[in-house]
């Protein structure tokens, strides 16, 4: 008995020597990332477990959830509504960003947060001025007016943005290059790579436009850039320990969902996994950040069937052994999308749910209610 519990007592003690103790995880988060994955459904994630060399980082997640996606008019839901619904808790239509039915504006989350001195941000592998990066800082009642949006986000309260959409700031159809007005003085844009944090860290506001329109797929080199903006986003964001929102879109796995193209999108799924593994591996040193995980809606009907094959009396099956992904529509659909939390609170997203909740869920819990 007393062996026994001094192997126990080396045991324990071994395994805590092992690796540097998590900081305790707080009751309430202080900060939140949300991770939006454009057009991901199940089939999409569990692609991550057929195609992916290395453990899915969605394994990783104890707390599982699903959401209803459609808008206020339609049973499918774009972007734009979805994307307000994250950002603001209401309900509406197809390509509204950031206003109600009767094209009222909607307060969103970075505005209500940065009132309670957080530091926010916004990163997207497609034009930053896109329906999903949209919503959480712009008011327009149709998502293509992106030099609109452009010019928002520079007036926003967003401290920290990268992305593509060079476009819609500089070659805009009144010839106002918004990289030269007063607003984007007070953010240092730069245009042309990621910069190391120690370059940026004393920047007021920093942003990174480094496409024209969209960013490169990742099968035309975009490289890790959707982990690297975003983890820079954290580091600068959280200077001195001051709390923050981020929200982080892998754009492109709609793109190729809208494509019907399985191989781009795997490697669009592919990384927006790893960055998945590079915020919970700092939200797990952290102790006070949530981690969500969530997409707008399924894109494509996409589904992991088995490859047909046709039988020597002619009859076509499906086999068991062998994928070959297949896709039922070149848009979205109404199916429920998984959400997947970590952190203080996380348990609050197990369930079935609407995707209005996942604001109100927020924001309840980092206590940023008005
Ligand atoms: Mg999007
Ligand atoms: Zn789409």
């Amino acid at each position: 008995m007393h062996n026994k519990l001094i192997l126990l007592f080396s045991l324990l003690l071994f395994m805590g020597c092992n690796k540097a103790p998590n900081k305790a995880i707080t009751k309430a988060p202080k900060n939140v990332i949300l991770l939006i994955s454009d057009g991901t459904g199940l089939s999409q994630i569990s692609a991550a477990y057929y195609y992916k060399n290395t453990p899915p980082n969605y394994s990783r997640f104890e707390h599982t959830g699903l959401i209803t996606t459609h808008s206020s008019r339609e049973d499918i839901t774009d972007s734009a509504a979805s994307g307000t619904a994250f950002a603001s808790g209401e309900k509406t239509y197809n390509g509204a960003v950031g206003v109600l039915e009767d094209s009222t504006k909607v307060e969103n989350i970075v505005e209500i947060a940065s009132k309670k001195g957080v530091k926010t941000g916004v990163v997207s592998t497609s034009s930053i001025t896109h329906a999903t990066p949209a919503s959480f800082y712009a008011h327009v009642t149709d998502r293509d007016f992106e030099e609109q949006i452009a010019l928002q986000l520079l007036n926003s309260e967003i401290d920290y943005f990268a992305g593509g959409g060079k476009k819609f700031f500089q070659n805009k159809m009144d010839e106002i290059n918004l990289f030269n007005s007063k607003k984007a003085k007070e953010f240092h844009i730069d245009t042309l790579q990621i910069s190391p944090y120690e370059s940026i860290k004393s920047h007021k506001k920093q942003g990174f436009i480094l496409s024209d329109d969209g960013m490169p797929k990742m099968s035309e080199g975009r490289g890790d850039f959707l982990s690297k903006a975003t983890m820079l986003g954290v580091e600068f964001l959280h200077q001195n320990d001051t709390a923050f929102f981020l929200m982080s879109e892998g754009s492109q796995i709609d793109w190729a969902g809208h494509d019907n193209d399985v191989n781009y999108l795997i490697s669009e799924l592919i990384d927006f996994d790893e960055l998945i593994g590079r915020v919970l591996d700092f939200a797990e040193q952290d102790g006070e950040t949530l981690v969500v995980v969530t997409s707008d809606h399924e894109t494509g009907g996409f589904t992991l069937a088995g490859e047909n094959y046709i039988t020597n009396e002619g009859k076509t099956y499906s086999s068991y052994k062998k994928l070959e992904p297949k896709f039922s529509t070149g848009g979205h659909s109404a199916t429920l999308v998984p959400v997947f939390a970590y952190g203080p609170g996380a348990e609050q997203f197990s369930g079935v749910y609407d995707n209005t909740d996942i604001f109100h869920k927020i924001i309840q819990l980092a206590g940023w209610t008005q």
